[in-house]
């Protein structure tokens, strides 16, 4: 068997012990003789393995008491309407920073629903940086505030919380939930997709402050309404238990890593060693404002584009895989999510190295 260093940005790659023991589970979970995706969801065997997901993703996050943690569908592409739905609260707009191709989605969908005040943007330095909150024109009477905290496409993250004073704070953290630390309590609602950091396709992990439930609007469907699923235990409707189970698995092993604090030590010094080579060498650059350069996801292009296919080429004769920059900014992009290696970004600028000395 060989592995090979997924450099995807989701579904992505995921830590080899969570999948071995998913393997040794497969036909016969912990003598129940089923496997878990056979599993009733009401069963007493899928309810622990629910219970205990939602436990370590609360210890791990700290999650306090205030806040419900729901296990949705739909993924974060759902959210961008599930969240207006719910979170309009009866008032006329919502502010969004606009940082890129995935905050746009979320304000464009979002204008289905209500007001929607773009109160800053980095449109005008092509989404290389987060605009700094000074800049930031918010509106006092705004439902909530929302963010992208990860550029998941151009590589740009938050490394600070925005301070929206009695305005909740709503993150879309898809690409860096449990990639470190966070402050649950200074926002009223985190949303994310699980293919990233913590498991497969099909989970919607959403922490929302309980005050902020119970008003959506008519027309939200059932099963987006977080107050019936919070009141069902994220089991109004059937819920993706395989996904569930896996990113349970995975919550321990980040608990065996040491807890959220390893795990953003661990993804720091991974980025140093992809980043450091990038500010030594013109060959290849990265656009982002270094402050705001994403620990996840690392876009970099070559000066000479029409090399692109010749060092994806030699990438995957090398075993590193989807290094294609996305399709709308095109260029090279290594995610390195917490399940990635240090030893895969040390092979990745290696041969980057490698492919500069015989091309450059
Ligand atoms: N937001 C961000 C930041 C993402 O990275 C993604 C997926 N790449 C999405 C939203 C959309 O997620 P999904 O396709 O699971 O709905």
């Amino acid at each position: 068997m060989t592995r090979v260093f997924n450099f995807s940005a989701g579904p992505a790659t995921l830590p080899e012990s969570v999948l071995r023991q998913a393997a040794d589970e497969m036909l016969d979970w912990r003598g129940s003789g089923m496997s878990v995706m056979e599993m009733s969801h009401r069963g007493k065997e899928f309810i622990s393995i629910h219970a205990e997901a939602e436990r370590r993703l609360r210890e791990l996050l700290a999650v306090p008491k205030n806040y419900k943690v729901l296990f949705l569908q739909g993924g974060a592409i759902a959210e961008n309407a599930i969240v207006p739905m719910n979170m309009l609260r009866g008032r006329e707009s919502a502010d969004y920073i606009d940082t890129g191709e995935w905050s746009k989605k979320s304000i464009k969908e979002a204008k289905k629903y209500g007001k929607v005040n773009v109160a800053a943007s980095s449109e005008k330095d092509g989404y290389t940086s987060v605009p700094k909150q000074e800049s930031w024109k918010l509106d006092p009477r705004a439902a909530y505030v929302h963010i992208c905290s990860n550029e998941t496409i151009g590589g740009v993250e938050y490394h600070w919380t925005p301070d929206t004073g009695d305005v909740p704070l709503v993150a879309d953290m898809s690409s860096n939930f449990m990639s470190r630390p966070v402050d649950v309590s200074r926002y009223g609602l985190i949303y994310g997709g699980a293919q990233k950091n913590i498991g497969p396709a099909g989970v919607t992990v959403v922490i929302v402050r309980d005050d902020l439930i119970g008003q959506a609007l008519p027309i939200t469907p059932s099963a987006f309404d977080y107050k019936i699923q919070a009141d069902n235990d994220s089991m109004f409707n059937t819920p993706p238990t395989y996904a569930i189970y896996i990113a349970g698995l995975v919550f321990n092993w980040i608990a065996q890593q040491g807890g959220l604090a390893a795990i953003e030590a661990n993804n720091r010094r991974k980025a140093a060693v992809l980043y450091d080579h990038l500010e030594t060498t013109s060959f290849f650059y990265n656009p982002v404002a270094r402050e705001d350069r994403s620990l996840m996801n690392v876009p970099f292009k070559l000066r000479d584009e029409s090399l692109d296919d010749a060092f994806l080429k030699g990438a995957d004769a090398r075993g590193m895989l989807q290094l294609k920059g996305h399709r709308s900014v095109g260029g090279m992009r290594a995610s390195i999510y917490n399940a990635m290696p240090i030893e895969g970004v040390q092979a990745l600028v290696a041969y980057m190295k490698e492919f500069e000395a015989s091309h450059g």
